[in-house]
């Protein structure tokens, strides 16, 4: 036999590929062939649960590659133990010896080592008695260390693998970030980016809320306890400790956890990072796992990054949402402006027709406005605009919609009514404006308004803006303080009101 030959050959497994799997299984076939051997296995360490798992195997009985041994026990546990090999010419006279195959007469157990640290075994076994001579002792001893690099190569790859993935991963999420400006499309991608580049079971945004965090993402394979838009009180634990102190919390094993302080059924350990932004805590980013001890400090810190990106690009849809939402409001009175009311009028009218529900269109216009303002000037003149839209927002209900269209004349729209119910609606706006005392102003206030319902008076925007608009006209034109149904299609006048 070539010592030199096995050695290299060996050598070339280990540096042909990183698959772990692969280069075991080869280093395994180079002992079983070279050394005449029954059966070889390389059984590896549960750091956790410190028995000895059998990773890789050639020529083992059935069945017998799912026994795991303790430190200690059987050949390979007491060469682990030992941090030396062990050998037994004999395994019949062996007290130590478990069966693993029942050919097996003489077994060599090394221990793989990495820097001083056993990681595994090499367990050797032979159908003949004493197989193994002092001088290939050495040499599955020297080859042995060739199953130890291999591992700690395996090792060194996948996490450099690991880290590029999360080195692309938080590029990725930079990426989109910037480009994702919708808060909910945001929230949603980076749990799907950030649960695929750490390989975690799943992956869950939540937001702060006043007092409550909401779960307004997540992405992954465990079970949710609770849905999306679901509250926790920022005041339970973990989040106590996250959001007051904005401190990592890593929790390596949640068996002893209640369940209600789960967010997945089957959470055995969690990572959650505070989301900060100028110094602000907006919320959480929390990875689950269905594995206890799943986290390590390596990835807290790339998660950290990551979250520190989360938060930027959370504050940035804020500001986003807010700037939309202020251009479809109205600078003085805080109300919808005319764009927002031209946009939902097209979202209500289809959506009566899709149900068949009524919906109507109030133009509301108040009386002799410039006569207000030159006589008490601009400034109660804009005093009133407000006061006029806080108290139709006071009458009317949550679903209605009331706009300033310009100048002091407003749209509402009203969904769900009947034309009876639309002119009702416009009688308790005209009478909430005569009856409000305006302070500093001697007189009472009125409004004009003309009213249109779908379909009768109009079935598109512009048809039943048009009908609404030539209603407050009618109703300026008998004497103003009323309200006018629009003309039907036939040129009928349905009703005016004083
Ligand atoms: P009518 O009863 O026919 O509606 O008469 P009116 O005086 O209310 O109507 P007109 O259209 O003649 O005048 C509207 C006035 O509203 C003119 C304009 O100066 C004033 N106005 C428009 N926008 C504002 C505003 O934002 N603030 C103030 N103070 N006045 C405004
Ligand atoms: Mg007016
Ligand atoms: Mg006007």
């Amino acid at each position: 036999m070539d010592k030199i030959a096995v050695l290299y050959d060996a050598g070339q497994a280990v540096l042909s590929t990183f698959d772990l799997d692969e280069v075991l299984q080869r280093i395994l076939a180079i002992a079983h062939d070279y050394f005449h051997l029954r059966n070889v296995a390389i059984l590896l360490l549960d750091q956790r649960s410190q028995e000895l798992y059998v990773r890789s195997q050639i020529g083992w009985d059935e069945g017998q590659d799912k026994i795991r041994w303790s430190l200690g026990q059987g050949i390979t546990g007491t060469a682990a133990n030992k941090k030396r090999p062990v050998y037994s010419p004999d395994v019949s006279t062996d007290p130590h010896y478990i069966c693993s195959a029942k050919s097996t007469r003489s077994e060599l157990a090394i221990p793989l080592m990495v820097r001083d640290e056993m990681v595994g075994v090499l367990d050797c076994q032979s159908d003949r008695l004493n197989h193994f001579d002092p001088e290939t002792i050495d040499l599955l001893t020297l080859f042995s260390t060739q199953a130890s690099m291999a591992l700690q190569n395996a090792r060194l790859y996948s996490l450099e693998q690991q880290r590029a993935r999360q080195l692309q991963a938080i590029n990725a999420i930079a990426q989109q970030t910037t480009a994702v400006l919708d808060l909910e499309d945001l929230l949603g991608k980076v749990c799907g980016l950030i649960q695929d580049a750490f390989r975690v079971s799943h992956v869950s945004l939540l937001l702060r809320e006043d007092h409550d965090l909401v779960l307004r993402a997540h992405h992954g394979s465990l079970t949710p306890r609770i849905p999306v838009g679901g509250r926790f009180a920022a005041t339970s634990d973990p989040w106590v400790v996250v959001l007051a102190d904005s401190r990592t919390s890593m929790e390596s094993d949640l068996s002893s956890v209640p369940e209600s302080a789960k967010f997945f059924t089957e959470s055995a350990s969690r990572l959650c990072i505070p989301l900060i932004s100028f110094g602000q805590t907006l919320g959480v980013l929390a990875l689950d796992s269905d594995k206890t001890d799943a986290f390590r400090d390596g990835d807290q810190q790339s998660l950290e990054s990551v979250a520190d990106i989360c938060a930027t690009a959370i504050q940035n849809a804020h500001y986003v949402e807010r700037v939309k939402q202020l251009a479809y409001l109205d600078g003085l009175t805080g109300i919808f402006n005319r764009r927002f009311f031209e946009l939902r009028i097209i979202e209500e009218i289809e959506r009566a027709r899709r149900y068949g529900s009524g919906m109507a269109v109030i133009m509301a216009d108040i009386d002799q406005f410039k006569r207000l303002n030159d006589e008490f000037g601009h400034l109660l003149g804009d005093e009133v605009l407000r006061q006029v839209s806080s108290l139709f927002h006071q009458q009317l209900r949550k679903m209605d919609v009331v706009c300033r269209y310009g100048g002091e004349e407003f749209a509402i729209l009203l969904a769900q009514v009947n034309a009876e119910e639309a002119l009702g609606v416009a009688e308790k706006l005209k009478k909430a404006v005569a009856g409000w005392q305006f302070p500093g102003v001697p007189r009472t206030i009125t409004i004009s308004a003309g009213t249109a319902v779908l379909p009768e008076h109009g079935a598109t925007r512009d048809d039943l803006v048009r009908a609404a608009d030539t209603a407050l006209y009618s109703a300026k034109q008998s004497g103003r303080n009323r309200v006018c149904l629009a003309t039907l299609a036939s040129g009928q006048t349905v009703g005016a009101r004083n």
